[in-house]
């Protein structure tokens, strides 16, 4: 039998697509790319933006008209939080949240053998518990994402998310340990710990995030430690100390900021001003040598006037980040945003975000330029068209080096000579 599954959204459900791909080869089933035939399709869904959703029901209605007879399961982000939207796509054999993923594996078993449809929808509960998934691999070759954590308890007044994923649950360090000896032994030679609210990890368990980068960077064979993204109040000085002492720990910190604005913050729910927020890049900018500061700018939130867009434009050219990710403001049905008044025209939407990328893109080149004439260890994973290998920099800086034998999946210092617009170039120190 053979199952195909189409992730969308974010590394959490990527990682939670490649466990479930793992425990279906244990029950016999063979993973097969997306675009080939199957027995069994699993979509994965995101539910972040109404985008979101517009592609999960496209995809959807696609696999039915070309796979009549294939089994189809909807799962995830999407019918979690819109569980009666979820249950008119008929198309879909299976319609199974985000908990007890694993018991997709008895779905498609059922439906296989005997037809019919499974509904399985429960809404998130207090103290409801991590569940214990792992991988092996990870479809990139040499860095594999570790979910170590689930769930949010910020409702940032645009966000979702806490309605999809549910309470804040971790992953226990055991667990972890044992999955990162098993990438180890793998190949896998760079780790990312992801979450939905990675920096809420293990509070819970009375352990912290801390606790988890300095376990993993105590894995013989995994050499790099790298997370995702951060919330900026929940970075405290002893952590950044601890993480400080930490050799196989890349000092790339994503820091979602959504807006330099402080009224605009406000309306989001989110948790700090930019004053402390830009307190922090200050201090991580003394600790650690070579850092990079990247992160998420939304524009055009509800009520955004142009000045609050010119101080949060202002304030993300004063920060300089390495990397942004802007993207426009978009309605989500069940948050507060949704029901605030002056939304913003698209058109308006639109303007704001090419300000705010013109802005990030230049910061981007200049952070680039700043490389040049260091040595560093760049861990080469593709080789490009033109021959060239590319991988990353501990602080995720993306480097090219033309090189005639296969560098990918190791570690060699690069000695960087320039800098184009989205990566710098260089060439071994030494040869390998
Ligand atoms: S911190 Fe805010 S934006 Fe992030 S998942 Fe939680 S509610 Fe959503």
């Amino acid at each position: 039998m053979r199952v195909a599954f189409y992730t969308l959204g974010c590394k959490v459900n990527q990682y939670e697509s490649e466990a479930l791909s793992a425990a279906f080869a244990q029950i016999g089933f063979e993973t097969v790319p997306a675009d080939q035939p199957a027995d069994v399709y699993i979509i994965n869904s995101c539910t972040v933006t109404s985008a979101s959703d517009q592609k999960t029901r496209q995809l959807l209605h696609r696999l039915r008209r070309q796979n009549p007879d294939a089994v189809i399961a909807l799962t995830g982000c999407f019918p979690q939080a819109f569980p009666e939207r979820a249950l008119q796509m008929e198309e879909a054999d299976i319609i199974r949240g985000a908990r007890d993923r694993l018991k997709l594996l008895d779905d498609v078993q059922a439906v296989l053998s005997s037809g019919g449809r499974i509904h399985a929808l429960f809404p998130h509960e207090r103290g409801e518990a991590f569940e214990s998934m792992a991988i092996g691999r990870f479809h990139e070759r040499t860095r594999a994402f570790v979910k170590i954590e689930d769930g949010c308890d910020k409702y940032c007044s645009y966000c979702i998310i806490p309605k999809a994923r549910g309470p804040i649950r971790s992953k226990p360090l055991k667990e972890l340990e044992s999955e990162l000896h098993t990438l180890s032994a793998n190949g896998y030679r760079e780790i990312v710990l992801v979450g939905i609210n990675l920096s809420s990890y293990g509070r819970e368990l009375g352990c912290g995030l801390t606790d988890a980068v300095e376990l993993a960077c105590s894995v013989p064979g995994i050499e790099r430690v790298r997370l995702g993204s951060l919330e900026p109040e929940l970075l405290s000085d002893g952590d950044l100390m601890r993480l400080a002492k930490l050799p196989k720990f890349c000092p790339q910190f994503h820091l979602s900021l959504q807006s330099g604005c402080d009224e605009t913050l406000r309306r989001m729910n989110r948790r700090y001003t930019s004053a402390e927020y830009l307190t922090l890049v200050q201090k991580i900018r003394r600790t650690f040598e070579n850092s990079a500061i990247t992160t998420d700018i939304m524009v055009g939130f509800p009520g955004e006037t142009e000045e609050e867009f010119g101080e949060s434009l202002a304030f993300v050219k004063a920060v300089g980040f390495a990397r942004a990710h802007v993207f426009a403001y978009s309605r989500r049905t069940g948050t507060r945003a949704d029901r605030m008044p002056c939304q913003l025209t698209r058109r308006e939407k639109e303007c704001r975000s090419a300000a705010m990328i013109a802005a990030t893109n230049e910061a981007r080149a200049a952070f680039l330029r700043t490389q040049t004439g260091l040595v560093e260890p760049v861990l080469f994973e593709t080789c490009t068209a033109d021959g060239c290998y590319e991988g990353y920099t501990p602080n995720y800086s993306l480097v090219r080096v033309k090189y005639d034998k296969p560098l990918s999946g190791k570690i060699f210092p690069v000695l960087i000579t320039g800098a184009e617009a989205e990566y710098c170039t260089g060439q071994l120190v030494q040869e390998p």
